[in-house]
Formats: structure tokens, sequence, C-alpha cells
């Protein structure tokens, strides 16, 4: 088992907004989680990966318990996630971002060093994510789509074997990547690549077991079309769970979130409009 939460609340003063959680993802699963804004979505990223503290409930990772640690520590367990809103460092170049990244181990002093290591790898990465052409551009510049796949380049940098050809940097236990709405704002095309591209990360490599991936997403093609689960969460309790087609077919889910008009190829909240 990769990840397992148990229990899990999150209060803020008077807002439930994570009312009792509990659910596992495995090595190599893609998970999805879905629900309606406020549903409690990235409250939940946000205990797992270490930004909030949980109000009472565990977080397991790769069977040691990781909720009383800081997120640098989680992730150099091996817990790497994204922002719902884009976070990345306006002033440095794409590059530059990616490098800060692959040097964080380092805290501060990464930023004194960031054009002297990791060229190679912060390059494949950004490749990796089909930004290479944009290396030298200042980040805040960049459209939206284009942040949201920087974003990405930079939480795998945070993760091992990924883009890496050094035999030292094998990991030795699972790795999990969370994404809060990897494919919010980006164009038809530019949202198929980017799931492909999570997707294939969830595939066993050579040197390196498939990456457990939880991620929220408003596009049910996203959904739908690429996860091997899925979690639904409303009013901060996971409604329900299987697999896409059972997801898609459950009366209590169409009611709540999907809609009864709800059909593949529709974002949810469309639905509602
Ligand atoms: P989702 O990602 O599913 O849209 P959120 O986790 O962002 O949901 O929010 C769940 C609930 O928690 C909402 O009612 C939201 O207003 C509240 N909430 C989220 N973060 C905070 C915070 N830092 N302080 C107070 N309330 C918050
Ligand atoms: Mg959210």
């Amino acid at each position: 088992m990769a990840l397992q939460v148990t229990g899990l609340v999150k209060h803020f003063a008077g807002v439930r907004a994570v009312n009792g959680v509990t659910m596992t993802v495995q090595p190599g699963e893609c998970v999805a989680l879905i629900g309606p804004n406020g549903a409690g979505k990235s409250t939940l990223f946000a205990c797992i990966a270490g930004q909030q503290k949980l109000t009472t409930g565990t977080v397991w990772w790769n069977g040691q318990r990781v909720d009383p640690l800081q997120p640098a520590q989680r992730l150099k367990h091996g817990i790497a996630r994204t922002f719902q809103v884009a976070r990345t460092f306006e002033a440095l170049t794409v590059l530059q971002n990616v490098q800060l990244l692959t040097q964080y181990s380092r805290g501060l002093a990464a930023y004194n060093i960031l054009e002297d290591g990791n060229t190679a790898r912060a390059r494949m990465l950004l490749e990796r994510v089909g930004l290479l052409e944009l290396a030298l551009t200042q980040a805040k510049v960049l459209p939206y789509g284009a942040k949201k796949r920087l974003e990405l380049a930079m939480a795998l940098a945070g993760l091992h074997g990924i883009g890496e050809t050094n035999a030292r940097s094998i990991p030795a236990g699972p790795q999990m990547l969370l994404l809060d709405e990897p494919a919010a704002g980006l164009a038809a095309t530019e949202r198929t690549q980017l799931m492909d591209l999570v997707k294939s990360l969830t595939r066993p490599q050579a040197d390196r077991r498939g990456i457990a991936v939880l991620y929220t997403e408003h596009n049910m093609d996203a959904v739908f079309g690429y996860a091997d689960r899925v979690l639904v969460l409303i009013d901060g309790l996971v409604a329900a769970q299987g697999s896409p087609q059972d997801i898609a077919a459950d009366s209590n889910v169409r009611e709540r979130y999907l809609g009864h008009w709800w059909e593949p190829g529709r974002a949810a909240e469309q639905c509602h409009a």
C-alpha cells in the first residue's frame, strides 16, 4: 500500500472542510478525486502533502505515519504535489524554476547555484511537459496553461528517477503525485497531452515503480478517460468510489454532482449551469 488516509478530519473554525475521509492509493494507480466546488478536495490534498495540519485522523505513506511531518520532509519520502492555482517563481525563467526544484534538498542555497547543476535533467523534464522551447522565458509571462505544465515539471523534479540517468537516483520506495486540477485552463489538445503524460507516469519503468497519482478535475474527459478508480467527495465525505463505469452509472453521484443530463464529453459543472 502506498497511501493510506484514515478518518481524516479538517475543520477551519466552523467550516467542516473534510469530515472523516478514509481512502487508499496503490503504487501505479491513477485515482481521480471529483466533487463540487467546496467539497474539500484541495483541503484533503493539503492534509496529505503537509500544507495543512489535520484536525484528527492519520496519513500513512509506505507504512510510515507522515501526518506530523513538514511538506519538505514528505517530499523527501516521495510525496509531490501541484496546486489548484499554479505556483511558480515569477521572476525566474522556466528552466530556472525547474532547476530550483531539482536541487530542493539544498534549501535556499540552491538559489545561488541555479545554473550550475542539473541543467540536462531540468531540460529533459521540460521536454516531457512540452515546454522546452520556452526554457528561457520568464515564468511571469507564461500563459496559464503553460504555467500548469511548468508546475507539473517542478513536481516531477522533486521526485526521483524521472528524467535521471544516474543509477544513484533510483528511488527506494513508492512515489506519489497529487495534482490539483492539472488540466484546468488548458485547451482540449493540451489537456489530452498532459493527461497522457500523467497516465504514463503510473506505468512501471525498468528503473522505478509506477507512480501513484491522485488528481482532481472538473473536466470529465480527463476523469473518465484516464482514472483507474474514481472517488467522489461531497461535503467533506467520500460519497462513492469505484471504477469510472460504476461512478458514471451511480444514481446518487448523478443526482448530487454529475447531473442527470450528464454524458461523457461534458464537464460536470456545465450540467449545473
Ligand atoms: P474544493 O477544492 O473541493 O473546491 P476546498 O478544499 O477548497 O474545496 O474547500 C472546502 C471548504 O473549506 C470550503 O468551504 C472552503 O471555503 C473551506 N476552506 C478551504 N480552505 C480554507 C482555509 N484556509 N480557511 C478557511 N476555510 C477554508
Ligand atoms: Mg479545489
